[in-house]
């Protein structure tokens, strides 16, 4: 039986293949064949699988190519990098903004 991340027990347990799924078989499956890709991204695709947890809870994941992961990866070691600059643009942008409505006050006044 494959162990597998499941994200109710917070833990690796072994997951067997549900033989009545409680969910609609095709709300879980975003496409009868189980596989699918995103128009916008056509390099992202996935196959889909649901598993079920010993304590019943519904497990379910989609198989991707490693260098997906890679990426998420990269871009959410971007992101943490870009963080504090993003807020001290942000910071400033809204100090910039109060000045120039203070100016514009004034002017108008
Ligand atoms: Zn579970």
């Amino acid at each position: 039986m494959p162990v597998m991340y499941c994200w109710e027990c917070e833990d690796w347990v072994p997951c067997k293949v549900p033989e009545n799924p409680t969910s609609d078989i095709y709300v879980w499956r975003r496409s009868p064949e189980q596989r699918g890709t995103l128009g916008k991204y056509p390099d992202i695709w996935w196959f889909e699988r649901l598993r079920l947890c010993p304590e019943e809870h519904e497990v379910k994941t989609v198989e991707v190519d490693e260098r997906l992961l890679d990426e998420v990866i990269r871009l959410r070691d971007l992101v943490e990098l870009l963080a504090p600059a993003s807020s001290a643009l942000s910071r400033e942008s809204k100090t910039l903004v109060k000045k120039i409505k203070g100016r514009n006050r004034n002017t108008n006044a």
